[in-house]
């Protein structure tokens, strides 16, 4: 019987794992969790969600909706967990990311063939050892990122992302904020804040003025177009949030009739709905504090008068990736190298 071994346990380690072992093929998954955490990663389980719990949209007839259906067919371990652990989220599949990561670490501990190791690899393993998949995500440990950089020939890409802050539901004020999808779209499972005029050119006002978290002196800042910190957005102009993240269209409030001059979404977090996402929200902004209007601390005026935030928001997480400049085939393995291990996550 063949052995692979994962170095990994994220989203495609897990997966990777669970698709071998389910062609009865013996399967070391390594994690470095919980010796060492990445700057986002917290939990010990596998398959940890680090940023948005939506997988986004699970219709078919969307090209996204399509591919989650394909694993379906092709017996996903994580999407078959992601549909056991939905959360209302229209026609996009969000999960309750904490549930989540607990069954598919479930899953994998269970199956016979799957053996979990926590150690942290710092080296690509010789030519010599088993297959070998290399699942570290785009926050690879620093001493294996450069024993990869050495093996790709080139040095890593990298750039910032950004995280959305979550707040409690409790802290919401439910007569203000109501819930609906855009252009009623599903059963309404988005919770949206309304802004008027005013409130919004105070929010973008105190935007401007908030703390950023620090760079260090060497860092570069580059950014990924597909996933801006709020206030990267809001300086390319006082109205980019409001025709972007933060649009109105088709979020009539039914309270008064009438369409907001913006709007922030939130998603829910988990299946009770103690906890929301601010999607559009996402930022290395230093949101430290209680960001409602009476707060000292250099925080946003936001409708629903939120209280209290789950302080991941506080974080400015760098991704690596690598651009190879050897060829790889099409089942991304190294070619000209000596290595001839399998990449995932391109
Ligand atoms: C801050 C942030 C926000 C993001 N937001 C989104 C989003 O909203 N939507 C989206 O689709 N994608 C988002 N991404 C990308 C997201 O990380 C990937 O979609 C997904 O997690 C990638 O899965 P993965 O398995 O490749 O990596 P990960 O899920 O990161 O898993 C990698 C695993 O490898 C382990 N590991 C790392 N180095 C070592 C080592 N040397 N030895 C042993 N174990 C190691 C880690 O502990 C981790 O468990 C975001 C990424 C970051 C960092």
């Amino acid at each position: 019987m063949n052995r692979v071994t994962i170095i990994g346990g994220g989203l495609a380690g897990s997966e990777a794992a669970w698709q071998l072992a389910e062609r009865n093929c013996r399967v070391r998954l390594i994690d470095m969790k919980p010796h060492k955490f990445s700057p986002v990663h917290s939990r010990t389980d596998l398959a940890e969600l680090v940023c948005s719990n939506s997988f986004r949209s699970n219709d078919r007839h969307s090209a996204i909706g399509l591919l989650k259906e394909e694993m379906r067919r092709c017996n996903s371990l994580i999407v078959k967990i992601a549909d056991d652990t939905a959360v209302p989220a229209g026609k996009a599949l969000a999960v309750d990311r904490d549930l989540f990561s607990e069954q598919i670490t479930g899953s994998l501990e269970q199956h016979s063939l799957i053996e979990i190791t926590r150690e942290e690899i710092i080296t690509i393993p010789p030519e010599s050892s088993s297959y070998t998949i290399i699942a570290t995500g785009p926050l690879t440990s620093e001493p294996l990122a450069e024993s990869l950089a050495d093996l790709t020939g080139r040095d890593r890409l990298a750039f910032y992302d950004a995280i959305a802050p979550i707040v409690y539901a409790e802290s919401l004020d439910m007569e203000i904020i109501y819930s609906k999808s855009r252009y009623e779209d599903g059963p309404g499972d988005y919770l949206n804040c309304p802004m008027d005029k005013d409130t919004y050119l105070r929010f973008i006002e105190e935007l401007a003025a908030a703390a950023c978290v620090p760079l260090k002196s060497f860092e570069d800042v580059k950014y990924f177009e597909g996933c801006l910190p709020i206030e990267v957005i809001r300086s390319r102009g006082d109205d980019t949030l409001r025709f972007g993240p933060m649009k109105p269209v088709g979020l009539e409030d039914p309270k008064t009739g009438r369409t907001p001059y913006a709007v922030v979404q939130l998603r829910k977090e988990n299946i009770q709905g103690t906890t929301s996402t601010a999607t559009p929200l996402s930022a290395p902004r230093n949101f430290c504090g209680r960001p409602c209007s009476s707060s000292p601390d250099p925080t946003f005026s936001l409708p629903g008068n939120y209280q209290e935030w789950r302080d991941i928001s506080n974080q400015l997480p760098w991704d690596y990736w690598l651009e190879l400049t050897r060829p790889v085939s099409h089942q991304a393995n190294l070619q000209s190298s000596p290595h001839r291990k399998q990449l995932s996550g391109l």
